[in-house]
């Protein structure tokens, strides 16, 4: 049999560029400084250039761009934050660890936050909107860019998985007042450990938040907040440089092998994803839906092709958040969602003959009454 397909891989990615990383790698580890210095501040200043923000600040990885970002904001006990239910639990996490408390709103069929469902959810406590372009798919903003005016709450996207993809043409990151992206490896822009960002346009923030990042001191001993150590290393910092050159291509290249699936993929008992029109996506994701998705999963893993479920358990439903006291049927569409969804094999550096044989294994699948799936030819 041929090599089995794992659903992501990272050694590929690296070996795309190895000279350029190992390269890099080399300069930083014999300059001798490794925190807080050049390629940090460059990396912030090209990233920030990227995305169209006036200012980035690195950080120690996706979760504390998001908590650092509602501490920032001042958001915490008693106040609520308005967020998708279908979401990584992480989303919730940089609510609750201040102490606010999320308020989940159901998907639309795109996996995103469903704008028509917020208003009902908005209360006297809530602050914020925390909008999660979700799988690579920007969210559609301009609804909720007018709610939050209306309401006077801030927005603070979760850029996780949507690094460069646009609503109507502006990037995901800049629409509210904060941007927070992760670098982790398997991220459109991963790093080679863990990493994270934010961007905003706002000088107080960015000052604030490199405060927060770095013990809560401006100046060296002198401490004016309880801060966190949440610095982006400068290997990370540099690798980041790097791969943010040729983000793209990379990009590019996802895109080509989903263009493939969602063209050549034809078999009625999956759900392909639909593409919202007014954003682009940069398919940090190909995320189908089936209803016997056991049984598709064991038919996969039989033929070689792995998956992943993001995710099989909503945060509403998770042991940490049982003490919000949800049952299950509190958010049907997202339960169905975590019930159903199912990533198929994507990752820079896929070959096209793995693409064929996903698509070929996913054709030749069929799901009977009886549950039992053979192939039919
Ligand atoms: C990965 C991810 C995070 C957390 O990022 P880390 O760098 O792993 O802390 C947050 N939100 C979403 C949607 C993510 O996919």
């Amino acid at each position: 049999m041929a090599d089995y397909i794992m659903p992501n891989r990272m050694d590929r990615g690296f070996y795309q560029f190895q000279g350029e990383y190992e390269q890099k790698a080399i300069e930083v580890l014999r300059s001798g400084w490794y925190i807080l210095g050049k390629e940090l501040q460059q990396f912030e200043e090209e990233f920030a250039a990227y995305t169209g923000s006036r200012y980035c600040v690195g950080l120690a990885s996706g979760l504390d761009a998001l908590w650092i970002a509602f501490r920032a904001l001042g958001i915490g006990k008693g106040d609520e934050v308005i967020v998708q239910a279908n979401t990584y639990i992480a989303s919730v996490m940089g609510i609750t660890i201040n102490g606010a408390t999320p308020v989940f709103v159901e998907p639309d069929e795109y996996y995103n936050i469903d704008a028509d469902r917020i208003e009902e959810k908005i209360t006297s406590k809530t602050k914020a909107i925390l909008v999660v372009h979700l799988y690579g798919q920007a969210s559609h903003m301009k609804p909720i860019v007018e709610l939050a005016s209306k309401y006077d709450l801030r927005i603070v996207e979760d850029c996780a998985q949507s690094h460069g993809a646009c609503s109507e043409g502006q990037m995901t990151g800049t629409f509210g007042d904060i941007g927070c992206f992760s670098f982790y490896p398997s991220k459109n822009l991963g790093a080679f450990g863990d990493a994270g960002a934010i961007v905003t346009d706002n000088p107080r923030i960015a000052e604030d938040i490199k405060m927060i990042r770095n013990y809560g001191s401006e100046k060296r001993y002198y401490n004016k907040v309880v801060g966190a150590n949440s610095r982006l290393d400068e290997i990370q910092a540099g690798l980041l440089r790097v791969k943010l050159g040729h983000l793209k291509e990379l990009q590019d290249e996802r895109t080509a092998i989903c263009e493939r699936y969602l063209k050549e993929i034809k078999n009625g008992a999956l759900i392909l994803p639909k593409l919202r029109e007014g954003s682009t996506t940069v398919w940090h994701q190909f995320v189908i839906r089936c209803r016997r998705r056991k049984e598709l999963i064991s038919y996969l893993e039989e033929n070689g092709i792995g998956t992943i479920i993001h995710y099989p358990i909503p945060p509403h439903l998770s042991e940490a958040y049982s003490y919000l006291g949800y049952r299950i049927g509190a958010y049907p569409i997202t339960e169905m969602y975590a019930d159903e969804v199912l990533s198929i094999p994507l990752y820079n550096g896929m070959t096209e003959e793995e693409t064929d044989r996903v698509i070929k294994y996913l054709n030749l699948w069929r799901e009977d009454d009886e549950g039992e799936q053979t192939l039919g030819h």
